[in-house]
This record gives structure tokens, C-alpha cells and sequence, in this order.
């Protein structure tokens, strides 16, 4: 109602600039000699604010100016112009009228006559704007869309006067389903809202009477139309929420799933040569003598243990003997095949599954590992000072569990220990 209000308003302010224009006043006063100039005038301001139509009615010469000339000698005793001694003889300022318009071909229209007065405050004639009622339609499209609602104004009689084109509704609100029980009731309404049946829906009505007008204005809503905009909202959040929910368990997912990756590297790796540990070694042991029973193809258990290392670590310093044990480790892995898999079993230990080897070819490359080993030159800062290792070698047999052939290496290599170290020995 207060949007509908502020647009009649800006029409009113604009008929009164014209009332209180002194070219217009002037103009009168001197005798309304150059009609040009008054139609010209016309024009501007109806270009200007892009009002339906303006006028200008002189209390002198009862000329009609209009912006495509002088129209007619308007009768004040004749019931058409009856309208000008009304204004002519009123004490406020200015008129809402809403009447046929003669010079559009008598479309109904909304006038508001403004009084003009001279110098003096003589009545001198009437000036103003007309609004189609296209116009105040076209506004009436402009406030369902913007609001949502079914909006239409009403006369006294109950007779639809301004609805937007796309509306189908009775030209009369006795006439609409529903609304018709109750339309005497709601015409005599100043303003208020009720609830009536529209075809089984309920409608929702708010009516308020415009003074300026006499007419009301109906403003409906179906209240399935407010469940369906609550319960589209609803929905919407409810779509929102289930994305974010599933993106959530996503995000959730993928990093427990890192997270998981790392721990079971972490379970599985040596820190200090990045080598398979113990628990490693037992899974590739398990593998291994289960495709040796499937395949019958033979392997052999290399163990290495580095020789007198704890003088190494007490008098090289500790960090001097992990750097040389990670050395250790490089050094042997660089002599074995891809298929070769070497573990660090423990401190100063490493263990070797030589995958398709006999326990002659795994004696072979136990004696290459140890004389590189041997040869090799591990503390820069001390060239002299060589590592040595020992190692024990067993091949697979019929019947051998894990332990069986880790015991046969481990043999080995403790009867290596006892024959003198830096060698290899079979078992
Ligand atoms: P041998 O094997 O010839 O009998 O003598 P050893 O001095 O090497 O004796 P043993 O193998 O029994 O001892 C291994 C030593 O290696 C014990 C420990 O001080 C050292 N060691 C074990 N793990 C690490 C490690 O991670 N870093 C370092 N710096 N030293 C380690
Ligand atoms: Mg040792």
C-alpha cells in the first residue's frame, strides 16, 4: 500500500511544480497570447516525466490546452465538465478524479487537478496530469511480480477498476468465486485482512481503502502458494545441507585414507635405511615359502650381521654408525636383483630372499656382498677404517616353515662369527 501510495504521489508533486510555475502563472496573467508557448510547455513536461497526458484549463477564455494543441471550450454547466466549477470552487489545493478522458478517447483515467492561482491567489484555472490506466496496470504487474501477490483495485460498487492484463478475473468482485459470499462485507472495509475459499484453497486477502481514489486495493495471496515458497526453501536447505554432508564425509575419507596409507608405511618401514623391518621380513617370508610350495621353484635366506660394530659405534660416535649402517644398506641394495628383498632385521643385521636361487648361486652373491662391502671405503674421515660383514646362507627345503630356514641361516652365520668373521658360511 505505501509503494502504491509513493507512485500517485510523485504524479501530485509533479501537477503541483506546474500550479506554482510562473511561466504558467505569468502567462495567464498576461492574456494567454502565444498558445505555442503553453503547448510547447505541455509537451516538456510530459516528455519529461513521461506522464499519460497533461493540461492546463484556463478560468478566462475556458480554453482546454492540451500537448497536441487547444482542444475544445470546456461547459462547466454541461455534466462532463462539471468537474472544473467542482475545482474551481474547492478549498484544498488539488483532486484525485478518476474519469473518462474526452481528449483520449475516453479512456478512464486518473487526473489530478491542481489549482492555479495568480500573484494575488485569484483562481486563474486548473493544471495537471493524467494516468492511463495502462500505466497504473503496467505498476500493478510490476507489484505482483515484486511481491508475489494477486493485486487489484476495486470501486465503491465493487467493479475491478485496475488489474494487470494477465489477471483472469471477474469484472466484479460479486462475481468471483468465493469472494462473492463476503463482498459486502469487505467493500465497506477500511483496511483489514480475512480468509476466504478460492475453489478450495484458501486464499489469504488484505484490503485497504486509498482516499485518494475511493477505491481499495485487494491484495491476495493462495496460501498454498506461501506452503509451496516455505516448502521450496525447505527443500533447498535440505539439498544444501546433504551436499555439504557428503562433501564432509568425502574430505573425511580421503584423509583418513592418507592418513591410514601413512601408518601402514610407517608400520612396515625402517626409519634410519628405509628398508621392509622385521614385520615386513615375516610377510615376505610367508609369501615366499607359499609360492615355493605352489611352485616348487627354489630360494635362498641370506643373513648379514656387521662385524665388532659397537667399537664402531663407541669410537666413530653413534650418529657416525647410523649413517654407516644406512650406508651398509645402500651399498648391498645396489648389488641385488629387483626381485632380491632385503630387510633391516634388527640394529646391525639385515636379512635377504633371494627369490628363484639355489643355495650355491646364494653363496655366490653372499661372497660379492661381502668383499664389496669389505672393499669399501665408509668413513671419509677415515679411510683405513673398513667394515666387515658376516653372513649365513640356506636354501628353502621340502617341509620348512619360517622358522626352520631362519634357523639354518641363523647357524650359519653365528658358526661365520665363530670361524673368524668377514666370511660366509652355509648351513
Ligand atoms: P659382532 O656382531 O661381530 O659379534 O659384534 P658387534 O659389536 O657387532 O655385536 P652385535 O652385533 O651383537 O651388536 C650390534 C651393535 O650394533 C649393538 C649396537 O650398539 C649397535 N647398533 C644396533 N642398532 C644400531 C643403530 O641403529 N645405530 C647404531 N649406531 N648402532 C646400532
Ligand atoms: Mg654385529
Amino acid at each position: 500500500y505505501s509503494e502504491i501510495q509513493a507512485d500517485l504521489l510523485q504524479p501530485i508533486v509533479i501537477s503541483s511544480l506546474m500550479a506554482h510555475d510562473t511561466f504558467l502563472q505569468d502567462w495567464v496573467v498576461e492574456g494567454e497570447k502565444d498558445p505555442g508557448k503553453m503547448i510547447r510547455y505541455l509537451n516538456k513536461i510530459k516528455k519529461k516525466y513521461g506522464a499519460f497526458t497533461d493540461y492546463f484549463i484556463s478560468n478566462q477564455t475556458l480554453n482546454y490546452y492540451h500537448p497536441s494543441g487547444i482542444s475544445r471550450k470546456i461547459e462547466p454547466r454541461t455534466l462532463e465538465d462539471s468537474w472544473f466549477a467542482r475545482v474551481r470552487d474547492m478549498s484544498e489545493p488539488y483532486e484525485v478524479n478518476v474519469d473518462y478522458n474526452v481528449e483520449e478517447g475516453g479512456a478512464i483515467t486518473i487526473f489530478i487537478n491542481y489549482r492555479v492561482l495568480d500573484a494575488q491567489g485569484n483562481f486563474i484555472g486548473v493544471t495537471g496530469i493524467g494516468l492511463g490506466l495502462e500505466s497504473v496496470a503496467r505498476l500493478v504487474k510490476d507489484y505482483q511480480r515484486n511481491f508475489n501477490r494477486r493485486i487489484y483495485f476495486v470501486d465503491d460498487d465493487g467493479n475491478v477498476t485496475v488489474r494487470s492484463e494477465e489477471q483472469k478475473i471477474a469484472r466484479r468482485i460479486q462475481e468471483m468465486p468465493g469472494l462473492q459470499d463476503i463482498a459486502g462485507e469487505v467493500l465497506g472495509m477500511d483496511h483489514g485482512s480475512l480468509t476466504y475459499e478460492r475453489n478450495g484453497e484458501p486464499v489469504l486477502l488484505t484490503v485497504r481503502y486509498i482516499p485518494e481514489l475511493s477505491w481499495q486495493v485487494f491484495v491476495e495471496l493462495d496460501e498454498g502458494d506461501v506452503t509451496k515458497a516455505i516448502e521450496g526453501v525447505f527443500l533447498r536447505n535440505l539439498a544444501i545441507g546433504l551436499f555439504v554432508i557428503v562433501l564432509t564425509i568425502l574430505l573425511i575419507a580421503y584423509t583418513i585414507n592418507i592418513f591410514q596409507h601413512q601408518l601402514e608405511k610407517m608400520a612396515v618401514t625402517d626409519k634410519l635405511t628405509g628398508l621392509g623391518n622385521r614385520q615386513a621380513f615375516d610377510v615376505s617370508m610367508i609369501q615366499a615359502i607359499s609360492r615355493f610350495k605352489r611352485t616348487q621353484e627354489p630360494f635362498s635366506l641370506i643373513l648379514i650381521d656387521i662385524d665388532r660394530f659397537k667399537p664402531i659405534n663407541d669410537t666413530k660416535g653413534h650418529l657416525a654408525g647410523d649413517v654407516a649402517i644406512s650406508q651398509v644398506a645402500l651399498k648391498v641394495r645396489s648389488l641385488l636383483r629387483d626381485s632380491d628383498v632385503l630387510n633391516r632385521w634388527g640394529g646391525d643385521e639385515f636379512a635377504i630372499i633371494m627369490s628363484n636361487c639355489s643355495l650355491g648361486d646364494a653363496r655366490r652373491q653372499a661372497e660379492k656382498i661381502r668383499t664389496e662391502i669389505a672393499g669399501h671405503s665408509f668413513f671419509p674421515d677415515d679411510p683405513s677404517l673398513h667394515i666387515t660383514i658376516s653372513l649365513g646362507v640356506s636354501e628353502i627345503r621340502q617341509g620348512d616353515e619360517e622358522d626352520a630356514i631362519l634357523g639354518r641361516s641363523d647357524n650359519a652365520l653365528y658358526a661365520a662369527k665363530e670361524k673368524g668373521r668377514n666370511r660366509t658360511e652355509t648351513a
